[in-house]
């Protein structure tokens, strides 16, 4: 049986929708590096990790920014509302058929999980003791 999940940004402009598996069901992670603090303006991004072929993001105000700046050399782009300025995606270069969905779009939606890994542990903020389970290094 396939499924439905919607979410969206702060002003609605930018709507995603996941199908074929419930929202739940896919791998999550977070990510602790600076650059991910800043872009989230919190301490951490957080996200669901969907194959492209499930996902569906309507809406002109969608934009992306190419971050430079990544562990690996390789330019990541970081998607958001130009509207309202809400995180929305982020494609790694090492895996552009995934679609790592902020956990904010679903915000109400759904009860938003404990990440199963983390990114970047050694830059998390030093009162906040766990994030993830298993902790990696380099994203
Ligand atoms: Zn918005
Ligand atoms: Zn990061």
């Amino acid at each position: 049986m396939s499924t439905k999940t919607t979410g969206h940004c702060l002003c609605g402009k930018v709507q995603v929708t996941v199908t074929s598996q419930p929202l739940l069901s896919y791998p999550t992670l977070c990510c602790s590096c600076n650059n991910c603090k800043r872009r989230s303006g919190g301490i951490a991004s957080f996200a669901f990790i969907v194959p492209s072929s499930d996902v569906h993001i309507a809406g002109s105000s969608h934009t992306s920014y190419s971050d430079p700046d990544t562990g690996s050399g390789k330019p990541m782009t970081r998607s958001m509302c130009k509207e309202c300025g809400s995180p929305v995606c982020i494609i790694e270069a090492s895996a552009p058929e995934s679609r790592c969905l902020q956990y904010g779009l679903f915000a109400g939606e759904v009860e938003l999980p404990r990440p199963q890994v983390e990114f970047f542990g050694k830059e998390r903020v030093v009162w906040v003791s766990e994030m993830g389970g298993e902790v990696k290094e380099t994203l």
